[in-house]
């Protein structure tokens, strides 16, 4: 059984399909990010399990002999969790159940609200992340329980799995009725709060996880804030004021987008996305040294469709290059071309000609190529402002006050 220190350290393996809609390349990537969002919710991965079918099995996911396999592999290296790429159905769950016996089952959606269980900071975070774990649990709450030992904690028990096991549907419907009400002031509390900012240009960070959305934010907020350094609480997500040349904007940093995150957490987010969907211009900030960054940016671009903000002003920013890794091919070498094999020059030719936007490359962490960046954002930021204010006579003028000093800021969500 494990204690609350163990919990840390929970030992699992990540199980995978290749199937018609999905390469085993694409795999390996879901699977790299798969073992990152394990990490993060405290688990060390011991081993991988990929299967091929021509699709997942409606029944196990895996088909039978597979899930024996990694039952006996799990059992004999006293391994406890296993942690399949996809979301289950509440049957496969069952099943998957009847053949491990006493190992933990969970899939991506539930890793993801662990995380965001773990991490979630305000009262409205909680009640939003503990209204998305109901309902996730619902459909599957005899199913996902019932073999396993009550006192099991750790990644996927936290929050109402825990203690609720026992209780029927109908408590757990009521509870649904009630977070959902209780979201609905909240939301209405932050409605008017967001009014209550008046017209000030609004700048929302977007960006798959982990790009350097806060980095950024700290990075820009640290070196420009100077009439108030003033922190707007909303949901978990950050609001600053912030001055670049003499022009102030409100800049918000928001949640990270993540791949295969289903709908239906997308909509109990809601209220960190209206400040996306509020905001004036956004700025996407793209991981560039990330081997998939291509990748990100899509489903980033999928999300703003979905929430309907893909229609506004954006500047994308492509970070980290300090971090770029480039393969030289030599002449006679006659492997096949990979993305390791373009600069960060042909990048930058590429996206500059293709993006539709006003498109830089800098490093966060050093800093390096913030002047730039800065009269980019500036630009934007004016556009909107001298639309909103025309008869203001106020002349902006850009001058960046900062001397550049390289610093190495980072931050932590
Ligand atoms: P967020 O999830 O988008 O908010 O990303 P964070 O700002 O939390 O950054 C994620 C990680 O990337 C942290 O470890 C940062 O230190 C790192 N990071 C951010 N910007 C840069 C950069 O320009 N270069 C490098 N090498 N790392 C960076
Ligand atoms: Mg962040």
């Amino acid at each position: 059984m494990l204690d609350k220190k163990e919990h840390l350290y929970e030992k699992a393996v990540l199980v995978g399909l290749v199937t018609q809609n999905q390469s085993e390349e694409k795999l390996v990537e879901y699977m790299d990010e798969l073992e990152f969002l394990a990490l993060t919710a405290g688990a060390t991965i011991d081993k991988r399990f990929i299967q091929k079918l021509t699709q997942q099995d409606p029944k196990t996911f895996i088909g039978s002999g597979k899930a024996q396999e990694i039952r006996d592999y799990v059992k004999s290296n006293g391994i406890g969790t296993v942690i399949f790429d996809d979301e289950l159905s509440p049957s496969q769950l069952k099943n998957l159940g009847k053949e491990m016996e006493d190992v933990k089952i969970l899939d991506r959606t539930n890793l993801i609200l662990d995380i965001f269980a773990q991490r979630a900071q305000t009262s409205y975070a909680r009640t939003q992340v503990e209204l998305a774990q109901y309902q996730y649990l619902l459909p599957r709450l005899s199913k996902m329980w019932s073999h396993l030992d009550k006192q099991k904690g750790g990644i996927g028990m936290r929050g109402p799995g825990e203690t609720e096991i026992e209780t029927d549907r109908r408590i757990i419907r009521d509870r649904i009725t009630l977070l959902k009400d209780k979201l609905k002031t909240i939301d209405k509390q932050m409605a008017t709060q967001r009014q209550n900012r008046g017209k000030m240009v609004r700048v929302a960070l977007v960006g798959y996880t982990n790009v350097g959305k806060s980095t950024l934010m700290n990075a820009i907020s640290k070196s420009d804030v100077f009439a108030e350094d003033k922190l707007f609480a909303t949901l978990d997500t950050t609001v600053r004021k912030v001055v670049i040349g003499n022009l102030p904007f409100l800049l918000t940093d928001t949640v990270g987008f993540i791949r295969k995150l289903p709908t239906q957490l997308v909509e109990s987010f809601k209220s960190t996305l209206d400040e996306v969907r509020e905001a004036d211009l956004l700025i996407h900030v793209v991981d560039i040294s990330h081997e998939s960054f291509e990748d990100q940016v899509n489903s980033v671009n999928q999300t703003l469709m979905e929430i309907n903000a893909h229609q506004k002003p954006m500047i994308m920013v492509f970070n980290k290059i300090d971090a770029f890794a480039y393969e030289k091919k030599e002449e006679d070498d006659l492997t096949p071309e990979s993305r390791k094999n373009i600069s960060l020059e042909e990048w930058m030719k590429t996206w500059m000609s293709k993006s539709q936007y006003p498109t830089v490359f800098i490093s966060a962490l050093n800093k390096e190529n913030f002047p730039e960046m800065k009269k980019m954002i500036y630009d934007e930021v004016l556009k909107i402002h001298t639309a909103r204010f025309p008869y203001n006579d106020f002349l902006f003028e850009y001058h960046d006050e900062e001397a550049e000093e390289p610093g190495s800021e980072t931050s932590e969500d």
